[in-house]
């Protein structure tokens, strides 16, 4: 493992990661610092189809010799990379904090998360097992293997660009899988970095390789490639059924974790202040920006008044600024595209009849930046503000008759990814757990306090297929007679 803080984590042009060596693109692009525009991050290069193909073929060339090797091969080769990954996670945290705005603070753990889940993944590498199953003839017996799927497209999303990857790619890469890796456009320095670590552990050639460019061309072809054995998508819903689509002409194996629309109930019963406390991490924590935020914050009437009058005091108290300024609480928005989403969504809001209690506005700070007032509204539950995945700091509270009337709005959509209630009931929060339609529920926790260790989750438009570690090897079972 290279320790070395002489190696740089990145030089730009960033460049794509193919059959173990580093190569220029087709095109070129810009990684912009949503905190600072004149700021750039650095300049990246793109694939076109031709070099995708190059890199899904290199991962199948490396498939045999990858899959038949040692498990404690695989399990150093995580292990290193979840090592440098940690010893440099301040490098990687100010990366990830430039690249996507996260908070200093937020970048960090994001970056530490990301280098514990390769670690996880090593251990895992060595937990593979043979399962007995009793035999109905005497003298045969059956055994249950797991095997290697082939080569698995990893395509990712911006928000979290080192935890996805690296839970993604540590597990296929566990379970024996060769890797080609496609991250957002607006993320390319995290992957490059990511990229450059996992060059260091060690893989023969080919076994793990970065494609860099847009979704139309890098990411359809990888789901399109007759060599690609399985898809793991993270994204939005639209983009998945694409992606599904894709997958089911060809019969492959699929995977997606998408967007949530999630709920958070806070009950007459609850301790108010954790409540307010839950929904301003839940909603509007990493800028609104995770697949699991609570955007619907739905409030038992009795409470309504001051849960919304304390909701709005703190967010009169956040500091929006710049990610790497000491004192900033919301750093700017991801990117230009997800600016206009929330800033037409405020729009839509406001069409539509929702309350805009505050914020919505696009924010001027000493560097040019995406930075925007995260708002609140008093919504209906057919509002498209109270419906539709934004995926930005953005909540809308909607009123409960009583706990019946807040289940039934908390399923009333159609996402599933997480759900969250707030009570000092047990009965009430037994019944929540058991018939909230979600992969992930919390009690008395923000929506978004979810580990990487447990398995994921996710329902109805929030994903498809298996999303636990099922889905990164195929099952054999075995008949033998002696
Ligand atoms: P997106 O759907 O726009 O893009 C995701 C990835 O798909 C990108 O790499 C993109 O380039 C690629 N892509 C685009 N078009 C494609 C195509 N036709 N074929 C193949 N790939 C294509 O999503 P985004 O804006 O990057 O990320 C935000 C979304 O991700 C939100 O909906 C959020 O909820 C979701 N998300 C989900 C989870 C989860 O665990 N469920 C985690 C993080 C983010």
């Amino acid at each position: 493992m290279n320790r070395d803080p002489l190696v740089p984590l990145v030089a730009s042009p960033l460049r794509h990661y193919i059959n173990g060596g580093w190569e220029t693109g087709a095109t070129t692009g810009v990684s912009l610092n949503p905190s600072d525009l004149d700021d750039p991050v650095g300049e990246y290069v793109r694939a076109d189809v031709r070099q995708t193909d190059m890199a899904i073929e290199a991962a199948h060339a490396a498939f045999r010799e990858w899959s038949l090797g040692s498990a404690q091969r695989r399990a150093d080769a995580l292990d290193a990379i979840g090592s440098e990954m940690l010893a440099r996670r301040d490098e990687l945290g100010r990366l990830l904090a430039r690249e996507v705005g996260k908070t200093l603070p937020d970048a960090l753990t994001e970056a530490t998360r990301a280098g514990q889940i390769f670690k996880l993944c090593a251990a895992e590498a060595m937990r593979a097992f043979t399962e007995p199953v009793a035999s109905a003839r005497a003298g045969v017996e059956i055994d249950v293997t797991r095997e290697p799927l082939g080569v698995v497209g990893i395509i990712a999303p911006w928000s979290a660009p080192l935890a996805v990857a690296a839970a993604k790619i540590g597990a296929a890469l566990a379970h024996g899988n060769c890797v080609v890796f496609k991250p957002a456009e607006s993320t390319p320095a995290c992957a490059a970095a990511l990229a450059s670590i996992i060059s260091r552990a060690g893989l023969p050639a080919g076994v793990f390789n970065l494609v860099m460019g847009s979704g139309r061309q890098v990411g359809a072809r990888i789901a399109a490639h007759p060599l690609t054995a399985a898809i793991s998508f993270t994204g939005s819903a639209e983009t998945g059924t694409r992606v599904l689509q894709a997958a089911v002409a060809r019969q492959v194996r699929v995977q997606l974790e998408m967007g949530g629309k999630n709920p958070f109930v806070v009950l007459a019963d609850a301790d108010l202040e954790g409540a307010v406390e839950a929904a301003l991490s839940g909603a509007y924590g990493a800028t609104g920006q995770r697949s699991t935020a609570a955007a619907r914050l739905i409030v038992e009437g009795a409470v309504f008044e001051p849960f919304v009058d304390a909701l709005q005091a703190k967010l009169a108290r956040l500091s929006i600024d710049h990610a790497l300024k000491h004192g900033t609480d919301m750093g700017p928005v991801a990117n230009a595209a997800q600016l206009e989403r929330n800033l037409d969504y405020v729009r839509i809001g406001q069409q539509e009849g929702a309350q805009l209690l505050r914020g919505g506005r696009q924010l001027e700070r000493a560097t040019r930046g995406y930075f925007f007032e995260p708002a609140l509204f008093i919504g209906e539950p057919e509002h498209r503000v109270a419906r539709e995945e934004i995926f930005g700091p953005i909540a809308v509270v909607l009123r409960a008759d009583d706990y019946d009337h807040a289940l039934h709005l908390a399923n009333d959509t159609a996402y599933g990814l997480c759900a969250g209630i707030c009570t000092r009931s047990l009965n009430r929060a037994r019944h929540f757990r058991r018939h909230v339609h979600s992969g992930l529920v919390t009690i008395n926790l923000p929506t978004t306090a979810v580990e990487h260790h447990a398995p994921g989750g996710g329902r109805k438009a929030s994903a498809y297929g298996a999303t636990d570690s099922a889905f990164w090897s195929a099952v054999k079972t075995a008949y033998v007679a002696g």
